[in-house]
């Protein structure tokens, strides 16, 4: 670690205390950067990443809301408004009990360049609650959603800060805090993506990250050229990412053969065929189920718990060409990484936001695998939500196909500037120092335009 990334991590970690995963994802960013700072010395003077680092404003609030039974329950709700350089801040809600400030402000900074590598004009920002949507009825996620926007609304809006789904959002929870926004601020405006189709979404956008994760993979594999058809592939998770990656990955002639859930995952040799995925849907969904049921339907697959204080994920373990890490942050530690290595895994696209530790990025960087980083190969959703703002502006929704060739143009373009951008400061292949040179370089620029402000 150079003095410079020395110095400014200590600086860091004092002025945010217990946020380590937001240290975690300066630090990573900070190094690449240092190769910036040789060249560029005025993007130093002009502390562009101390002022990245800093959010522009902080938003924390009361979400106060009444269950069926009368009784009351307090959440904290958040928006990190991070950084509005080159567009609206854009950036999904997390409603997990998990949820702090900490964790927020690291995907509100990850958010700032992966919106950068899009080539559209989107800022910065994150945002959720400690609220735990799992098993809940609809009755109490509407009223959760209602409480939450009733403080939010007076803090967004289309041309300023646009919020979308994450892990605990989908199309159920956007549709009840549109409805609330609407209804506060009478208006119909494009405030929210991951729109219903009929009143505003975008089509592909559900699809979007996990598409984007494979189509990712598949422009990495075709620097050594190879193609998806017939590799194996490791999925985490069973969400939204999660399911259309496994839909991409059979599209293109690969098998996938493992899903998660928190509880455990399961593992299917012949492969999650598109019927089996059908089923996963329906699941997850609709009846809103465990991952465990998998193995009731599907004879020949296999159910493991997965312990999260044990020192390794099972999941992690088995022989594959690619891994497509879909759950959540720091899924894949230093020995995960390790087991990925010796199973023969040489492809690993995150859809998930930081998903693989410092030590585990180390040993996939000095492997010199294709490794994707989520900035980059997750970028797909936050991309097509940028394609829905459009739709919105225009009042005009485009048909699948030019949306869906709209996000493969995309993809290629990040994973060209990842490439391009590598070979251009001394490391080539390394996705890593591609993405978060490729993303700050934009918003530095148009920082050092803008003024000290
Ligand atoms: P989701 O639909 O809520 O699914 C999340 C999945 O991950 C579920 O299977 C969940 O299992 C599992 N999971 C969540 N937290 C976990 C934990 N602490 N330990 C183990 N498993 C956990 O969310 P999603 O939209 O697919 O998001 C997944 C990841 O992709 C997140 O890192 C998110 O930030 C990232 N991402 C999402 C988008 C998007 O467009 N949605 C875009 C870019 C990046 P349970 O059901 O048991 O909790």
């Amino acid at each position: 670690m150079s003095d410079y990334v020395k110095d400014l991590m200590a600086e860091v970690k004092g002025k945010n205390p217990a946020e380590p995963e937001f240290h975690q994802a300066v630090q990573e960013v900070a190094e690449s950067l240092a190769l910036v700072f040789e060249r560029h010395p005025e993007y130093r003077a002009a502390k562009i990443l101390e002022r990245i680092i800093e959010p522009e404003r902080v938003i924390m609030f009361r979400v106060p809301w009444v269950d069926e039974q009368g009784e009351v329950h307090v959440n904290r709700g958040y928006r990190i408004e991070m950084n509005s350089a080159i567009g609206p801040y854009k950036g999904g809600l997390r409603f997990h009990p998990s949820v702090t400030l900490g964790i927020l402000k690291f995907l509100a900074f990850e958010q700032v360049f992966k919106n950068s590598l899009t080539t559209l004009p989107m800022g910065g920002g994150k945002g959720g609650s400690d609220f735990d949507p799992k098993g809940k009825s609809d009755l109490k996620i509407m009223r959760f959603c209602q409480s939450f926007m009733s403080e939010l609304q007076r803090h967004i809006g289309p041309d300023t800060d646009v919020p979308a789904g994450d892990i605990g959002v989908g199309g159920r929870e956007i549709g009840f805090l549109f409805g609330q926004y609407k209804k506060l601020r009478n208006e119909f405006t494009g405030v929210l993506t991951g729109k219903g189709l009929n009143w505003g979404g975008s089509l592909i956008r559900p699809e979007a990250t996990g598409y984007g994760a494979v189509y990712f993979a598949a422009e990495m594999l075709g620097t050594r050229g190879k193609t998806l058809e017939g590799k194996t592939c490791l999925v985490s998770g069973s969400g939204n990412v999660a399911q259309y990656t496994v839909e991409k990955i059979n599209e293109l002639g690969g098998k996938a053969v493992t899903l998660s859930d928190s509880n455990g995952y399961i593992y299917d040799e012949a492969g999650i065929t598109k019927e089996k995925l059908a089923f996963v849907m329906d699941l997850k969904n609709v009846r809103r189920g465990r991952i465990k049921e998998y193995t009731d339907k599907f004879k020949g697959s296999v159910y493991k718990d997965i312990d999260p204080k044990a020192d390794a994920n099972p999941l992690w373990n088995h022989k594959a060409d690619c891994a497509f890490p879909s759950a959540t942050q720091n899924e894949i530690n230093a020995k995960d990484a390790g087991n990925l290595l010796r199973n023969g895994v040489y492809v690993v696209s995150e859809g998930a936001n930081m998903p693989t530790t410092i030590d585990g990025v180390k040993q996939f960087l000095d492997a010199k695998i294709l490794y994707g980083p989520g900035k980059a190969a997750n970028a797909g959703g936050v991309a097509t939500s940028g394609l829905e703002m459009s739709q919105n502006s225009m009042r005009l929704p485009w048909p699948r196909e030019e949306v869906d060739a709209r996000l493969r143009q995309i993809m290629k373009s990040i994973h060209r500037t990842c490439v391009d951008t590598a070979n251009r400061f001394g490391t080539p292949g390394n996705y890593v120092n591609g993405a978060n040179i490729g993303g700050f370089l934009k918003v530095a620029d148009a920082m050092m335009d803008q003024g000290v402000v």
